[in-house]
């Protein structure tokens, strides 16, 4: 099972900062989320929604939600099974990291979703000839493709096939 470990995160002079996600989901969960969280809970407020997603939960996320209204805390009595947001920083836990940026040993991670007001650039960790674990160079992000805000879901859904299955 694949848990499509991904960071969510801004752009910035250096490149970009964000948060980590555990268990994202595939791209085309990812991204179908992302645009019903802009147009829906934040009404259009890009920046509410970077500020929620980034700088209010520092810990990252175990899992994403549709609902940033609801409790996102840990629960140590109920690690599993459940809906919504779920980060690693409130309720029964209380991480810090630092922010993941372009610098950041992506060992770990597969996909990487930065959101500004042009949308959802989707980049994909590319290991190049390397499949060698022990090799310590971070991996390129291939930027695959970005996902304006309002665009219509047929162009969506294109880009949302080219991202899966890459060429
Ligand atoms: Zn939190």
């Amino acid at each position: 099972m694949s848990y499509y470990p991904s960071v969510i995160a801004r752009p910035n002079s250096a490149g970009f900062a964000g948060r980590t996600v555990h268990t994202a989901g595939p791209p085309e969960y990812v991204i179908g989320l992302l645009t019903w969280l802009y147009h829906g809970p934040f009404g259009r407020d890009l920046d509410a929604m970077q500020r929620f997603l980034i700088n209010e939960h520092p810990g990252g996320w175990s899992q994403l939600g549709d609902d940033p209204t609801a409790d996102t805390g840990w629960n140590n009595d109920k690690q599993f099974g459940r809906d919504g947001f779920v980060c690693y920083c409130h309720g029964d836990r209380h991480k810090t990291l630092a922010p993941f940026t372009q610098d950041s040993d992506a060992t770990f991670v597969d996909w990487l979703y930065v959101i500004s007001a042009d949308g959802i650039d989707v980049s994909q960790a590319d290991w190049g000839d390397s499949e060698d674990f022990n090799d310590d160079t971070p991996p390129a992000w291939r930027h695959l493709g970005r996902v304006g805000w309002d665009d219509d879901a047929a162009r969506i859904k294109t880009i949302v096939r080219s991202v899966t299955s890459p060429a």
